[in-house]
């Protein structure tokens, strides 16, 4: 266990459920992989898109809160997050979106590949990002706005493993590319500093419906995961103890810039309560909160994810 293997899930907020199922299995062509509750909030729907198992480093989540406030992209937040594409596969998507007349930005250029944005219903950047050295599929990158990247940098790549690819200055401001060593999916993050505004206050995120929630990177097992619990330990950060999230196990703690991290283990993964072919289909609820199935069904917001 020297470095990270690549990202493990997204987590975000939204609004409406029903709009986020369409955007994610529609126009980004996802697969619902789990529907289920918030542990901690069960009265919340918890949706996981993926690929057809919802292997690692493919995976997009949503607590959706029908009545959330608009979250705002700024200064300790994930702000986008980039599924990979081959130059072939990126093409492709363009048609696709071209003739769906789905809104998207670019394709710009960013460290010598195409990049193309779109926006989710809830605001939220979803990036398309051309790849010729990586995974074509899945998880490709998330970009981190930072005040002062410099300690963010220093965790990534002297406690996680992570390495300077490169540096540059783009109309959204100066990028910092960090890569996980390997051919790890979602092995990329983007160091973002953005410019001041004319004002000079700090562009501070917040947190709200189209925000990123946390970041997660992959632990193949539970001794890496142990393993990287006590490194992030021993370099001053205060790690959560290992909490059972049904289809993985999570740590979690707060990068030195103000994003939540979490480290997640590759196991059990989705196939533990239903089976391949129907993954997504069923609401699934954790035994803790089997018995009020019939409660949590009424209260939870209408979702259709017939085909
Ligand atoms: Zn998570």
């Amino acid at each position: 266990m020297t470095a990270i293997a690549g990202l493990h899930h997204v987590t975000a907020l939204c609004a409406d459920p029903q709009a986020n199922f369409d955007f994610y299995t529609g126009r980004m062509g996802q697969r619902l992989v789990k529907r289920t509750v918030n542990f901690d909030a069960p009265d919340v729907h918890h949706l996981y898109y993926g690929d057809r198992t919802g292997a690692p480093g493919t995976v997009m989540t949503f607590f959706p809160f029908p009545d959330a406030a608009p979250g705002r992209a700024g200064d300790g937040m994930a702000r986008a997050v980039a599924y990979a594409a081959s130059p072939a596969g990126f093409d492709a998507a363009m048609d696709r979106l071209a003739r769906g007349a789905a809104d998207f930005d670019g394709p710009a250029e960013r460290f010598g590949r195409r990049v193309l944005a779109l926006s989710d219903p809830d605001g939220l950047t979803v990036e398309i990002a051309e790849t010729t050295d990586g995974p074509c599929d899945g998880l490709h990158s998330v970009t981190l706005q930072l005040a002062d990247p410099a300690p963010t940098a220093r965790l990534l790549i002297d406690v996680m493993g992570f390495v300077e690819h490169g540096a540059e200055t783009g109309a959204d401001g100066e990028r910092l590319r960090l890569r996980a060593p390997g051919d790890a999916r979602g092995g990329v993050v983007d160091l973002l500093r953005v410019p001041r505004p004319a004002s000079g206050r700090p562009a501070i995120g917040r947190s709200g419906a189209g925000a990123i929630h946390h970041v997660a990177f992959r632990a193949r097992d539970a001794a890496e995961q142990r393993g990287w619990r006590e490194r992030l330990r021993a370099a001053g950060f205060d790690v959560t103890p290992v909490t059972d999230r049904r289809y993985f196990n999570a740590i979690y703690f707060r990068e030195p810039g103000g994003v939540l991290f979490e480290i997640a283990t590759d196991q059990p993964g989705f196939t533990i309560d239903e089976p391949v072919e129907t993954l997504g289909q069923a609401l699934k609820l954790p035994p803790v909160h089997a018995p009020q199935r019939a409660r949590i069904e009424r209260v939870l917001p209408p979702l259709d994810t017939k085909p």
